[in-house]
């Protein structure tokens, strides 16, 4: 079983955090995943899988055995109205995007650039410029690392919602993604709600400009985590009452805010921060992104207690300003697993 010869985290999290894990292994299959697991609970060590590290923040060393997620294998099967993709949950979710277009499968392009891998995409129900992963997804394999028993949830099972799934909750601990399933209708229909991509029209924008257009916005908008170390959206946008929603625009009316339901407003929590003046603020390395004040980046050699430090700041300014108290859409890692990271920023 292939084990890294490093133990060192800093090269396996998107925000370039310096820490260290008592042992870091590579899943090439199921069954290579089982088998670490089974060591790891026989030395008593704690278990964390990883995917492209793109979602979390280290607050510490991890005393334990991490396992890089790298089951592969892209599979794909067709009906008269759509392509059936199976996906190893170990290949990397833009590049299967490219591959997919290479192909003339579209359905994907406003999901471009996100970081990752295939298998974390259901965890957090990855969205972006108008398209929720849950949109496309046909179902979501698992394996209950206890017992090797392989579970298939088909979407309607898996509890989307923004930024959240079952796989946050009742199939976090313990379960392991291995594979995805992907219904891509082959009558393609752009969606062209979101930002740049207004301006074109459905008649004839094409998926590849779609893509294209995507990944331009991003590289424009977001700090490149190979150059400047970052986990995308620090926070999530806060959904608040339609009645603080009402009083925050009567104060300032270019505040963006997104219909969520009959009660309750989507707001975008870049905007709150923003508002309270922070673009650029940092403690230690830690710093607000200049443009985008909604991603917190490691300006060098920031720790995972610098960014916590920044995050906590972040979350009492725009608490006392706004009365909204924002929630961290990025997981926390410390020495023993996942820890509470509203808990840790309150
Ligand atoms: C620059 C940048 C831009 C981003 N933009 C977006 C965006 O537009 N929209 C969006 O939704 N997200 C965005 N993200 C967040 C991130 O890319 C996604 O959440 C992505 O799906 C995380 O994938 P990963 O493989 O890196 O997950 P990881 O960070 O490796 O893992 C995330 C969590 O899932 C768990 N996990 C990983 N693999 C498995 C598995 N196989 N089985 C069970 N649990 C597992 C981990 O233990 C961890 O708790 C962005 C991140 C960055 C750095």
């Amino acid at each position: 079983m292939p084990v890294c010869n490093s133990n060192q985290l800093k090269t396996f999290n998107t925000f370039g955090i310096s820490a260290n894990a008592n042992r870091i292994s590579v899943a090439v299959s199921v069954e290579s995943l089982l088998d670490l697991w089974q060591e790891a609970v026989e030395n008593h060590q704690p278990i964390l899988l990883l995917g492209g590290g793109s979602n979390v923040l280290f607050t510490e060393d991890f005393k334990g055995t991490v396992i890089l997620n790298r089951i592969t294998g892209i599979d794909i099967q067709e009906s008269d109205t759509a392509w059936n993709i199976h996906v190893g949950a170990g290949e990397n979710w833009h590049e299967l995007i490219i591959y997919l277009l290479k192909n003339k499968i579209y359905g994907l392009e406003n999901l471009a650039l996100i970081p990752g891998n295939v298998g974390s995409a259901p965890i957090q129900n990855i969205g972006a410029y108008g398209i929720e992963f849950k949109q496309v997804c046909e179902y979501v394999d698992l394996v209950e690392l206890k017992t090797g028993k392989q579970i298939r949830l088909m979407e309607n099972e898996c509890r989307f919602a923004y930024r959240d799934s079952i796989f946050k909750h009742g199939y976090r601990d313990g379960y392991a993604i291995t594979a995805i399933g992907l219904r891509l209708n082959k009558v393609w229909k752009p969606i062209l709600t979101y930002g740049g991509l207004t301006k074109f029209s459905p008649d004839d924008v094409t998926p590849e400009q779609i893509f294209h257009t995507v990944c331009e916005m991003r590289q424009s908008k977001l700090p490149d985590p190979s150059i400047t170390g970052n986990a995308g959206s620090f926070f999530k946008n806060p959904i608040i009452s339609a009645e603080l929603a009402q009083k925050i625009k009567s104060e300032y009316p270019e505040c963006p805010q997104y219909y969520h339901n009959e009660h309750s407003v989507k707001i975008a929590a870049g905007w709150l921060i923003d508002r309270c003046h922070l673009k650029g603020y940092h403690i230690g390395h830690a710093a607000v992104h200049q443009k985008q004040a909604l991603v917190l980046i490691n300006q060098g050699n920031a720790t995972g207690q610098d960014v916590i430090a920044l995050a906590a700041y972040v979350h009492k300014q725009v608490a006392e300003k706004f009365n909204i108290y924002l929630e961290p859409e990025v997981r926390f890692i410390g020495s023993d697993g996942e820890i509470d990271a509203v808990e840790c920023i309150s």
